[in-house]
C-alpha cells in the first residue's frame, strides 16, 4: 500500500529540486557494543533500559500532541503503533530475560528483542505490514539514544545520496556538507537571508528552511521531493507529481545552459547602462565555478567562513595564501574581501566570543575586530600582501558611524607600515569601502562618502536592523521585505550620497541576488551587484532586456509608494509592460 502524498511548506532557501531518501538527522541509529555484564549490575541495567524506554514514549507522546490538525489523521495511527509496541509487555519481558538469563547488556539485549520482532513481521504475507519492520529499527535506536544519553548525530555518518532533514543546521554544517551525499536539506527552522540558506545557495544544494515540524513529521526512509524556489517539501510523492517535478528540472537546466552560453556577453541594458556583475564567495572552492557563470570580480568574500567550526582563528600566513589563491584565480577582475564578520549566526567558537543575549545587536564583526586589534591586523596585513597578485579591495562591515569607520582604518594603516617594514609588496593604490547595513551608517552616508572609495550595501542586515526583525526567525520572516518604503527610500540616499561624493555604489545583500528586484537596481543606478555566482547568467539575462530610462521612472513612481504592497503591484504591472518575455520566461523557469 503506498503512502499518501503529502506537502509541507516552508521558506524557499535555495532553488532547485531534489528527489530522494530522506535523512532524518537526530534519528541515526546508534552505535552500540555488546557485553556480558556481572551479576551485580543486572538490576541497574534492567532500569536503565525501563527508563530508556519511558522516555521514549514520551516523546512520542509529545510528538503526537503536537500535531496539527490536518496532520492527525494521516500520522496518529503510525505513532499510536509505535507507542503500543513500547507499551508492549512482551518486549520489556524479552528484554529483561534476557538481560537476567543471559547477562547480557541492555543495548545488546533490546536489539536482540527487535530482531525477534521483525523475524516475525517478515513471514507475514502483507506488504504494508511487511514495511513496518524498518518501523523497529527506528524505535530501536531511538531507545538506544536514550540509553546513551546522546543525541548528536552526525552529517558525517552519512553514507549515501540523501536530503537531509534536521530541526536546524548551522552555516559550518552547511559549509561541510559533502555535495555527492546531501541532494539537498529542509529544516524546521531559519530565514532565507541567514547564512546557513545564503551558503546553500552558494553551493547549489536545493534547500528549504523553516518548514516547522519537518524533522518530526518525516520518516527516515521515506522518499521527498524537494522545491527550493516554492518552499515546498512533498513526503510520498505520487508518480504524477514526480512527472511534473522532472520536467520542470529539465526545463531549469535547459535554460540555465542556453544563458551559459551567453556569459561572456557585457551586463549592459538595451539604452546601454553598464552594470558590474559579481559574485558573492563564502569559500575558496566556489571561486572556479564564480568564472564559469561569468562573474568580473568578487564583490563580497565572506572571509569568516575560513574559521567556522575551526575552533581558533588562522595564523596571518594561513589567510595569506587563501586570499592570494582567490586574488590570482580571479585576475584581472577585483576581489572584495571583507574582513571578519564574526558574531551573530557565524561564531568561530573561540573563546573571545562568548554567547550574547542578542549576538546581531553584540560584539559582532568590526566591533570585535576593534576590540581585538591584534587578530585584525593579522588578516589585515595578509589581505595587504596578496594584494600584490591581484586587485584587491577591502571592505568593512557593519560600520555605524565615522569613529568606527576611522578607527578602523588606522589599524590598516598601521598594518600597512608593518608590512612596509618587513619589504613585503602590496598595492598601494588598494581601494577602501564599507558595508552599509547599520541604518544609523545609511542615514549619514554623505558624511562617510567622503572618506572611503566605494559602499557595498548588505540588504540582509539592513533590512534586519531597519525593519526590527531578526533575519534567522521564521516567525517573522514574513515581515522581511525589501519593497518596504523605508528601505527603497534608504537606497536611494545611499547611491545619490556615494554618486554625490564620486565613489562608485554596489550591493551585495541577497537583494541583488533576487530577479525580482533587479529592475529596480538598475533604476537606482547601482555601478556593481554581487550575487550568488550561479545567479550572475540569470540577472545577466534580465539586465539586458532592461532599458534604464524607464527603469529610473519605475524608481521613482516606486518611491511614492505608501506601503509595500502598492509597491508589488507597481512592480508587477511594470514587468508586464517592460519586461514580460525575458523576465516572465526567466522568473517561471528560475
Ligand atoms: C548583508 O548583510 O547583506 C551582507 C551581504 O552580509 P552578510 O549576509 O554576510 O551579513
Ligand atoms: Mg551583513
Amino acid at each position: 500500500m503506498r503512502r499518501k502524498e503529502r506537502r509541507i511548506w516552508g521558506i524557499g532557501a535555495a532553488p532547485g529540486v531534489a528527489e530522494g531518501k530522506a535523512y532524518v538527522l537526530g534519528r541515526r541509529k546508534a552505535k552500540f557494543s555488546k557485553r556480558y555484564i556481572p551479576a551485580t549490575q543486572v538490576k541497574r541495567e534492567i532500569k536503565r533500559v525501563r527508563t530508556a524506554i519511558e522516555k521514549s514514549k514520551a516523546d512520542l507522546v509529545r510528538i503526537k500532541n503536537a500535531l496539527g490538525r490536518e496532520e492527525i489523521n494521516e500520522h496518529v495511527s503510525i505513532f499510536n503503533s509505535h507507542l503500543m509496541i513500547l507499551e508492549d509487555p512482551m518486549l520489556l519481558d524479552a528484554v529483561t530475560e534476557m538481560i537476567f538469563s543471559e547477562r547480557k547488556n541492555a543495548e545488546w539485549a533490546l536489539y536482540t528483542a527487535f530482531e525477534n520482532y521483525k523475524k516475525m513481521f517478515e513471514t507475514i504475507d502483507n506488504d504494508y505490514l511487511r514495511e513496518r519492520k524498518s518501523d523497529f529499527d527506528y524505535l530501536n535506536s531511538w531507545i538506544l539514544k536514550h540509553l546513551s544519553g546522546s543525541s548528536e548525530d552526525s552529517l558525517e555518518d552519512i553514507d549515501e545520496k540523501v536530503i537531509l532533514v534536521a530541526h536546524y543546521l548551522s552555516p559550518a554544517d552547511t559549509a561541510r556538507m559533502d555535495r555527492e551525499k546531501i541532494i539537498g536539506f529542509v529544516t524546521d527552522i531559519g530565514g532565507r537571508t541567514s547564512h546557513t540558506s545564503i551558503l546553500a545557495r552558494a553551493l547549489k544544494i536545493p534547500a528549504v528552511v523553516g518548514a516547522e515540524r519537518v524533522s518530526e513529521l518525516v520518516g527516515r526512509g521515506d522518499r521527498i521531493i524537494l522545491d527550493g524556489r516554492e518552499g515546498l517539501v512533498i513526503v510520498n510523492p505520487s508518480p504524477e507529481t514526480t512527472r511534473q517535478y522532472r520536467e520542470r528540472g529539465l526545463r531549469y537546466d535547459h535554460l540555465e545552459k542556453a544563458l551559459l552560453k551567453e556569459r561572456d556577453l557585457p551586463a549592459e541594458t538595451v539604452d546601454g547602462r553598464r552594470v558590474v556583475l559579481t559574485a558573492n564567495v563564502e569559500m575558496v572552492e566556489e571561486v572556479n565555478a564564480v568564472r564559469e557563470y561569468g562573474a568580473e570580480g568578487i564583490g563580497l568574500y565572506r572571509t569568516e567562513f575560513l574559521c567556522l567550526g575551526q575552533g581558533r582563528i588562522p595564523s596571518e600566513a594561513e589567510h595569506y595564501h587563501v586570499y592570494r589563491s582567490v586574488v590570482e584565480q580571479m585576475a584581472p577582475f577585483p576581489v572584495a574581501i571583507r574582513t571578519f564578520d564574526f558574531g551573530s549566526d557565524k561564531s568561530p567558537d573561540i573563546n573571545h566570543l562568548r554567547q550574547e543575549m542578542n549576538p546581531a545587536l553584540g560584539l559582532r564583526s568590526i566591533r570585535y575586530c576593534l576590540r581585538e586589534p591584534a587578530i585584525f591586523k593579522d588578516q589585515l596585513r595578509a589581505i595587504l600582501r596578496a594584494s600584490a597578485f591581484g586587485k584587491v579591495r577591502i571592505l568593512f562591515p557593519m560600520i555605524s558611524g565615522l569613529e568606527e569607520l576611522r578607527r578602523a582604518r588606522g589599524l590598516f594603516e598601521e598594518a600597512k607600515q608593518e608590512v612596509e617594514g618587513q619589504n613585503q609588496s602590496f598595492d598601494p593604490n588598494l581601494e577602501i569601502g564599507i558595508m552599509i547595513e547599520v541604518p544609523s551608517a545609511a542615514l549619514i552616508t554623505d558624511v562617510l562618502a567622503k572618506e572611503v572609495d566605494f559602499f557595498s550595501i548588505g540588504t540582509n542586515d539592513l533590512i534586519q536592523y531597519c525593519l526590527a526583525i531578526d533575519r534567522v526567525n521564521k516567525e517573522v520572516a514574513y515581515l522581511y521585505d525589501p519593497l518596504h518604503p523605508s528601505i527603497l527610500r534608504l537606497l536611494k540616499e545611499i547611491v545619490d550620497a556615494g554618486h554625490g561624493e564620486g565613489i562608485h555604489v554596489g550591493m551585495c545583500g541577497e537583494m541583488a541576488s533576487d530577479l525580482r528586484y533587479i529592475h529596480i537596481l538598475v533604476g537606482f543606478g547601482f555601478d556593481h551587484l554581487s550575487m550568488v555566482g550561479s545567479m550572475v547568467p540569470w540577472i545577466k539575462k534580465v539586465v539586458r532586456s532592461t532599458n534604464f530610462e524607464e527603469a529610473r521612472k519605475l524608481v521613482e513612481t516606486l518611491l511614492q509608494g505608501k506601503d509595500s504592497e502598492e509597491n508589488e503591484k507597481i512592480l508587477s504591472s511594470w514587468i508586464q509592460e517592460n519586461s514580460p518575455n525575458i523576465t516572465g520566461q526567466v522568473l517561471n523557469a528560475y
